[in-house]
């Protein structure tokens, strides 16, 4: 994707082509970018590596927060939200009331609240169980590193142990609180009861190592420097490299309320609000989204960020307490409608989503899906600069939102098309292996034939690669397996005896070896001994209802792209190479290894590996 930008500071020319190149940002380079004037060339900056990351996609949650309790043991400055036991206003909820609080239409609940003296560990478990039993679609967000942290030493249980059982209680994700301000000085000054950079650091390595992933957060705007700013970014940047377990970064504007630390009109002003927001994008290469929390920063200003480098609105929030008692001005919740047309105003998709980001619902016409691995990049090259609207989304889910009618075309997975062929009229490009893929992996500790029975973790985000396994180890292996459900992102590795991965977590799997796991086997070469065939991984579609002028322009624009990566193959995907860590080579030699066209061989591969799906089927039916 090709952007102009017309600098008036110079000194954003540099790091602008780092930016392009992929290049990872220093912290001199965020001082800059801090500093400048020219404000709107930073956001075009920032929205630039925005929608090669997100599309047009701006996600939102229908969530509902529930503060269980205002009691808490610290009192930290800024804090105008907690109180002591029998003061007036302190409030504990029962397990009855916070259900009341929440309805099925809800997909996220976001826990957070005092450190309560005298509340026993079972209590907190049985929220989460209770919450988890009478609300089973709903996702569990819960309690911050401090409170992980206060957990650990009121109950004499490890960091591991807290974690641990609050995910077997039905605890999803954590939230990025707690951390405000990576800075031993603001701490002291501030906070000093409460836990530093490291312990925080330390807890969310440890839940994304058992599978639970999380966010972070910076509280800014007080009385901390450009520099402690910079220095918490490039500190979360260097966990999100070693783990992969942050899903968003959020940065929270400090409401001066009644805290005495600033006066209360002394808020944030839009500016640095926006800055905040196009310099954690620009420094958070690694972090897949940045949320404009509507609550603190006001809808305005919100808005105004979704063309500034953030990809979330955050939700609904019902029942938030802890911002508004601090002086927030925002309205203490947000009706959908309202989220909706907020996105739409500022040129995005309005994307409802679960709590791992996947599109559950999508609130404006067409819209293209894109695959959102490395292997795909040639075909989107030419589409950004188009009329099209763009939603980065996996196979799997693509493949959902087609047969409910919310996408026009995409680069679906081959199962997913031969499920809808009523539907969709296939394009004559996809997504093909001459004998080996690279990005679609059984790790495993067991050949072929010593999997049988045994337990097979499968990343939710497939469907072809799953049947392409399923078939490969029932049809020429004569192996039965049982495959696991796992979701993509961070996961706990060791209860399998091999796992599927595919896309780019694949690829950065092969390069830097998996953890457990001696055997890689690749499932193209495997399907290329087998039937001397290539594999087709994905096809474009487009449904049958879109007019004809639009199918013709689509197909036009991806023989276009097509034609670009093919003249100029060694820029082709550079920058999202990077991401994954591959070199230049590497990555021409990748994208070399795949057909993009459908020929004859493609063809009669798709059919037979039809009839084997059916032949799978029939079996399965047995
Ligand atoms: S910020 Fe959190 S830990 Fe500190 S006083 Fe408020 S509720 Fe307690």
């Amino acid at each position: 994707m090709n952007q102009e930008i017309h600098f008036r500071d110079a000194l954003l020319l540099p790091i602008w082509k780092k930016v392009q190149e992929g290049e990872r940002l220093s912290h001199e380079d965020g001082r800059t970018l801090f500093r400048t004037n020219d404000v709107l060339s930073l956001g075009k900056m920032a929205h630039f590596v925005q929608k090669n990351r997100s599309g047009d996609a701006v996600y939102f949650v229908l969530n509902q927060k529930i503060e269980p309790t205002n009691v808490c043991v610290l009192s930290c400055k800024f804090c105008n939200f907690a109180v002591k036991q029998g003061d007036a206003g302190a409030y504990e909820m029962t397990i009855a009331e916070m259900l009341a609080k929440l309805t099925p239409d809800i997909h996220e609940v976001h826990m957070t609240g005092g450190l309560h003296p005298d509340w026993p560990w079972e209590y907190y478990l049985e929220m989460m169980r209770k919450i988890h039993m009478n609300f089973p679609n709903l996702d569990i967000k819960a309690f911050t590193a401090v409170e992980i942290d206060f957990f650990h030493r009121k109950f004499k249980l490890s960091i591991k142990e807290v974690l641990h059982e609050l995910k077997e209680a039905g605890m999803r994700t954590m939230p990025g609180g707690g951390a405000e301000v990576f800075s031993e000085r603001v701490r002291k000054e501030l906070f000093p009861q409460k836990i530093g950079a490291g312990p925080w650091l330390d807890i969310h390595r440890a839940a994304h190592e058992l599978g639970i992933p999380s966010n972070a957060t910076i509280l800014y705007g007080h009385i901390e420097t450009i520099d402690e700013r910079l220095d918490h970014l490039i500190k979360l940047r260097g966990l999100q490299d070693e783990t992969g377990g942050f899903l968003s970064f959020i940065p929270l504007a400090f409401q001066p309320g009644d805290t005495g630390i600033k006066p209360r009109e002394q808020f944030t002003s839009a500016i640095d609000d926006l800055k905040m927001i196009a310099v954690s994008r620009l420094m958070l290469d690694n972090f897949p989204h940045i949320k404009a929390y509507w609550v603190m920063l006001t809808e305005e200003v919100a808005s105004v960020a979704l063309n500034f480098g953030a990809d979330d609105m955050d939700g609904t929030v019902g029942g938030e307490r802890i911002a508004h008692d601090a002086g927030a001005i925002s309205p203490s919740s947000m009706a959908k409608d309202q989220l909706i047309k907020i996105i739409r105003d500022a040129g995005k998709i309005p994307v409802e989503r679960d709590i791992y980001y996947n599109p559950i619902n999508l609130y404006t016409k067409n819209v293209v899906g894109k695959i959102p691995y490395l292997n795909s990049v040639p075909f989107y090259e030419n589409i950004e600069r188009r009329q099209f609207k763009i939603l980065p989304v996996t196979p799997r889910r693509m493949g959902v939102l087609s047969a409910s009618g919310m996408l026009d075309a995409g680069l679906f997975s081959l199962v997913n098309y031969l499920q809808q062929q009523e539907r969709l009229e296939m394009l004559e490009y996809c997504i093909a292996t001459r004998d080996q893929v690279k990005s679609v992996l059984l790790f495993s500790n067991h050949g072929w034939h010593d999997l049988e029975g045994k337990t097979i973790g499968i990343i939710d985000d497939t469907a072809t690669s799953v049947m392409l396994l399923k078939i490969l180890l029932q049809k020429r292996y004569g192996v039965r397996t049982v495959f696991k459900r796992m979701n993509s992102g961070v996961n706990d590795y060791s209860e399998f005896d091999a796992v599927l991965l595919i896309g780019d977590e694949a690829l950065r799997s092969r390069k830097n070896g998996l953890a457990g796991f001696e055997i890689v086997y690749d499932l193209a070469t495997e399907w290329y001994q087998w039937k001397k065939l290539p594999f087709v991984f994905a096809v474009w579609a487009v449904q049958s209802t879109v007019p004809q002028d639009r199918k013709n322009e689509l197909q036009d624009i991806l023989q276009q792209s097509l034609r670009r990566a093919e003249e100029n193959v060694t820029a082709v995907g550079t920058s999202h190479a990077k991401r994954i860590g591959l070199s230049a080579d590497e990555t021409v030699e990748y994208l070399e290894g795949f057909n993009y066209r459908i020929g004859k061989r493609e063809r009669l591969s798709i059919e037979r590996f039809q009839e084997l799906l059916l032949e799978l089927e029939r079996i399965e039916q047995l």
